[in-house]
């Protein structure tokens, strides 16, 4: 019988989470289906009850429900604790558990793009569930981590929040655009004005469209294909219990299959 996985979130269409599952799948001849389960809230429960009784193998989650799916769980692993958000759900010995691979994504991309942070500026724009992922995975680096957000207020995870009108853009030495602002169908703004990138690197989580308007206007900037790519991989890993290996040949394909869609 074929292990049946998803997405689980809402307004999701534009995914291409199937496309990449189904390319992981053929390529490594596995019976797996890959569905987009668009959702209300109230139907979270019955999703996780779903891989209690071994209906769904897992999903992973995505906006507006990485938050929201934790009080439902069993049990969050560390690095899910820690970052307070969940982007993939899985069974472990009898328990249904919460795990963050955008953590692993994000750090897979950096290193992809040989982008350094330790001692650094780093600032994020914006506060939500990928935001939390970067901030716990740029400390863990060891960089000096900003979050920039339109309301600044403490924040159990963040320790220096500041607002959009205190942003000195000379103190930083690499953003990380963590906002929707970008993507499809307004693809021409940007939460930053071309003034205040166009000296400094960025990486734009967005990976569509593959170059965001803020990427466009900066230094040198590059975009979330690769966090994308990585955690996809990372989340196979952990649903079937087998590292899967990041090779050129496997990021070559999964690149054509986000561009081709
Ligand atoms: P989210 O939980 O909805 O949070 C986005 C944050 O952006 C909000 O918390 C908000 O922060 C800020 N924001 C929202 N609307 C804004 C606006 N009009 N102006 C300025 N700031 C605004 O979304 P998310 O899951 O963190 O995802 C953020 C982006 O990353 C999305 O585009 C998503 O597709 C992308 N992403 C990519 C990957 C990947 O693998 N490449 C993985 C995860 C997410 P404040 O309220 O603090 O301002």
């Amino acid at each position: 019988m074929s292990i049946k996985l998803g997405l689980v979130g809402k307004n999701i269409k534009y995914s291409k989470s199937p496309q990449i599952h189904q390319a992981m799948n053929n390529m490594y001849n596995l019976d797996m289906t890959y569905e987009l389960f668009d959702i209300e809230e109230a139907e979270l429960s019955s999703y996780i009850q779903r891989v209690r009784e071994n209906r769904l193998k897992g999903f992973n989650v995505t906006t507006p429900y990485k938050e929201k799916v934790i009080s439902f769980l069993d049990d969050l692993t560390p690095k899910a604790k820690r970052i307070g958000a969940v982007n993939i759900v899985y069974k472990s010995h009898g328990k249904v558990i919460g795990d963050n691979t955008d953590y692993d994504g994000f750090i897979g991309l950096l290193k992809y793009h040989n982008i350094h942070v330790t001692n650094q500026e780093v600032y994020i724009l914006g506060s939500g569930g990928a935001a939390k992922a970067c901030y716990v995975a740029l400390s863990d680096l060891g960089a000096h981590v900003t979050v920039v957000t339109r309301n600044p207020k403490k924040h159990p995870l963040f320790g220096n929040m500041i607002s959009y009108d205190n942003l000195d853009e000379n103190k930083v030495d690499l953003f990380i655009q963590a906002t929707p602002i970008g993507t499809y169908p307004n693809i021409s703004d940007s939460v930053l004005s071309k003034d205040q990138i166009e000296n400094h690197r960025v990486v734009d989580l967005i990976y569509a469209p593959e170059i965001t308007q803020i990427v466009k206007n900066s230094k040198l900037g590059v975009n979330g294909q690769m966090m994308l790519i990585i955690q996809a991989i990372e989340s196979e890993s952990l649903w079937l219990n087998k590292k899967t290996a990041l090779t050129e040949n496997l990021i070559k394909h999964l690149k054509e299959v986000i561009q081709n869609e």
